[in-house]
C-alpha cells in the first residue's frame, strides 16, 4: 500500500534544501502516547474532569495533586522510544535537507531521535522548575514524586508545557514562524490542525510544496500538493536521504 504516494514524496523530498517538519500528536501515538485529549471510557471512570479541564492553569493552581495525578499518568511516557518518523526527520536534518521540526508534543522523542532544531510549541516534559526559586528537575524527579512535586526549597514544581490558559513562548513561535516562511517544503504530519493558535502557522508557508500525512481527515481544508492518510511513521520510514 501507498507505493504511489511513497514514490510522490520521494520526488518532492529529493527536489527539497529547506524542509520543515509541522508535527502532532499522530506522530507520537506511534511510539506508544496516547493523545490525551481521546478520552477514553476508562478515563470517564477514573476522573470527574475532562482532560482539557485538567491541563489548564487554572486547574493547575486551584487542584494541584490532581493535576499531577493525570498529567503523571496520562502525559509523561518516560519509557517510549522514537519511532520512524522521529529518525528519519533527524536523517534528514544531519543531510541537511531539513531545517526544524515544528511539533506540539511534548515528549521530546524528535531530540531523543537525533534532532537538533526542534521548535517545541507547547513546551516539554523534560524541563521543570519550582515555581519559587527556579532549580530545574528532570522529568523522572516529577514522574518519581509522591504526590505534588516539591523543590528542596519547598515551592511547587511546575512543567514547562503550554497549559490551557497559557500563552505560547514568544522565542519558539517567533523561531517557528521563521522556519516555515523560509521552507521550500512543507510537511505536515500526525495532526488534524485543530489546536489553535499552532494550526495557523500553516499559514506562514510560501514554499513550492505542501505535503500533508495524517491517518485521519484533517480539521481544516489545506492546499496541499500530496495528502497521503497513512500514520507517519510507515510513510516515513521508507523515504531514502539521498
Ligand atoms: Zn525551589
Amino acid at each position: 500500500m501507498y507505493e504511489k504516494e511513497t514514490e510522490q514524496l520521494q520526488k518532492i523530498v529529493d527536489d527539497s534544501r529547506r524542509i520543515v517538519f509541522f508535527g502532532g500528536a499522530g506522530v507520537s501515538t506511534e511510539s506508544g502516547i496516547p493523545d490525551f485529549r481521546s478520552a477514553d471510557g476508562i478515563y470517564h471512570q477514573h476522573y470527574r474532569y475532562s482532560p482539557e479541564e485538567v491541563v489548564s492553569h487554572t486547574f493547575f493552581l486551584n487542584h494541584t495533586e490532581a493535576f499531577y495525578e493525570f498529567y503523571k499518568e496520562k502525559m509523561m511516557i518516560l519509557d517510549a522510544k522514537p519511532n520512524a518518523a522521529h529518525r528519519k526527520l533527524a536523517e534528514l536534518e544531519q543531510a541537511g535537507k531539513l531545517t526544524a521540526v515544528v511539533t506540539q508534543n511534548i515528549d521530546g522523542l524528535h531530540q531523543a531521535a537525533g534532532s537538533k532544531c526542534v521548535y517545541e510549541l507547547h513546551g516539554s516534559i523534560h524541563r521543570n522548575y519550582c515555581m519559587d526559586c527556579g532549580k530545574f528537575y528532570s522529568a523522572e524527579y516529577v514522574k518519581g514524586s509522591a504526590g505534588i512535586p516539591r523543590c528542596e526549597c519547598g515551592g511547587i514544581i511546575k512543567p514547562d508545557v503550554v497549559l490551557y490558559e497559557e500563552g505560547l513562548d514568544s522565542g519558539t513561535i517567533s523561531g517557528a514562524v521563521r522556519a516555515i516562511s523560509e521552507a521550500d517544503t512543507l510537511i505536515i504530519g500526525g495532526t488534524s490542525l485543530v489546536v489553535y493558535p499552532a494550526a495557523g502557522f500553516i499559514d506562514y508557508f510560501r514554499g513550492k510544496h505542501l505535503v500533508v500525512i495524517n491517518k485521519s481527515e484533517t480539521g481544516r481544508t489545506v492546499r496541499a500538493e500530496l495528502t497521503i492518510a497513512a500514520p507517519i511513521g510507515e510513510i516515513l520510514g521508507r523515504l531514502e536521504v539521498r
